[in-house]
């Protein structure tokens, strides 16, 4: 029986909607595939749970981000939560999400693009709104599309915000500084059918104050520019639960985000968000089998050039349990202790210092289930050294971590 099948970069999957109750469970898959190679175990149901959630809670409208996960079968799993709006920045990502939703709406946020992006996604496939934070990206968009207010152009200014407190600060990059925000508002107004004003605060952001700050100097900025606006852009950045983090719960970001922008007092103004971790980083899993055991160190099939990027220099802690078919949990009556990973490439660097929390008695043909790993997971992989051969899987279990149960999206 072969229920595994090699992974799509791009190429839509199918899936049969009524079976999500008949999807295997991991446990399931393992006893009977016993994959020596990684397995990522996507969660269907538990994305379109999250994504549900989300687009109930937030006061506006939700774009999901989909370089967190391209994955078509994590897009489809979306747009089932009840997300029609897509933040991408690339025309891959563009041309992906309007081959399998033609009717999405697609904003291209990226405040750097090339020539020919822009026009692919304006004339080909129907993107209106693009984000910059230079004079320079405004000529360009007005030169590639030719087009302007009366032709729906949408332009969304990207504000730079001061060093924040997420976990990946994004305040380097990106955004013109207040003052430079504010003179390309009024330049763009003229051209503009909808004009924004848009900010990120980072990835895995713990504190909803953020967002009440980055609002307010939003609101200096639009004073400043003295024109009107139509959509206020809040980003990303809303946080995950990890074994060593539990975030506040969204709806505290989401009251803080609500009451800040009510004080800014815009006519006729709306809220976007553009969430990518908070939407699919429970949905997904990957696991690994263990080739060799040196002491509290674990050599497994998969690592930092893999799916576990985040579990190497930036040093997350991912939750784990073992998986030992056959034995119906009685490894995990042991005693759990403390072991750092090696990836599989021959790069010291590939080495993941959790620690993993697993039983004392773990060995060579042991699997490990690693989760929270469907935000900057699967998709940062490469194929150093020749190791590409991980298969996705769609599973029923529930995520590792968090809330999201798979009963609310009955709900
Ligand atoms: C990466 C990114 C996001 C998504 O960030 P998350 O931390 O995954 O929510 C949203 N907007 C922009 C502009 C981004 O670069």
């Amino acid at each position: 029986m072969d229920l595994t099948r090699a992974r799509a970069a791009v190429a839509p999957l199918r899936r049969d909607h009524e079976a999500a109750n008949a999807l295997p469970t991991v446990d399931a898959l393992v006893a009977v595939a016993r994959p020596e190679e990684p397995m990522h175990c996507l969660r269907p149901t538990a994305i379109a749970a999250a994504a549900a959630n989300f687009v109930r809670g937030f006061p506006g409208e939700t774009l999901y981000a989909v370089k967190c996960n391209p994955e078509p079968a994590v897009l489809r799993a979306v747009w089932e939560g009840g997300v029609r709006h897509f933040d991408c920045a690339s025309a891959t990502e563009v041309a992906l999400v309007r081959n399998m939703f033609p009717k999405a709406g697609i904003h291209f946020m990226h405040p750097v693009k090339a020539r020919g992006a822009i026009r692919e996604a304006w004339s080909r496939h129907g993107v209106q709104d693009f984000v910059l934070d230079t004079a320079e990206e405004l000529a360009k968009i007005l030169a590639e599309t030719g087009a302007g207010a009366a032709e729906g152009l949408g332009i969304f200014v990207r504000l730079a915000l001061p060093k924040g407190v997420a976990r990946y600060d994004l305040s380097g990059k990106f955004g013109a500084e207040a003052a430079e925000a504010a003179a390309l508002l009024r330049a763009a107004r003229p051209h503009a059918a909808r004009l924004g004003l848009h900010f990120h605060v980072g990835s895995q952001c713990l504190d909803p104050l953020a967002w009440r700050r980055a609002m307010a100097l939003a609101g200096e900025v639009i004073q400043a520019a003295g024109v009107p606006i139509e959509v206020v852009d809040v980003g990303g950045g809303f946080p995950v639960a990890y074994p060593d983090v539990t975030p506040p719960p969204l709806g505290a970001f989401f009251a803080e985000i609500e009451a800040a922008f009510e004080a800014l007092a815009l006519p006729g103004a709306v809220l976007w968000a553009e969430p990518g971790r908070a939407l699919v980083a429970g949905g997904g899993s990957v696991v690994v089998q263990v080739q060799q055991r040196r002491g509290q160190e674990l050599y497994v099939n998969d690592g930092v050039y893999g799916a576990l990027s985040d579990a190497g220099a930036p040093g997350f802690v991912f939750p784990c349990r073992l998986i030992r078919p056959g034995e119906d949990g009685s490894g995990e009556a042991e005693a759990l202790q403390g072991f750092a990973l090696y990836g599989p490439t021959c790069d010291s660097a590939d080495r993941m210092t959790g620690p993993f929390w697993l039983p004392a008695g773990v060995r060579e043909g042991d699997w490990i289930e690693i989760g929270q790993l469907g935000a900057y997971g699967a998709c940062l992989r490469t194929a150093f050294n020749g190791f590409d051969r991980a298969r996705l899987v769609e599973v029923r279990d529930r995520p590792m971590l968090g809330e999201e149960s798979p009963a609310a999206i009955a709900a």
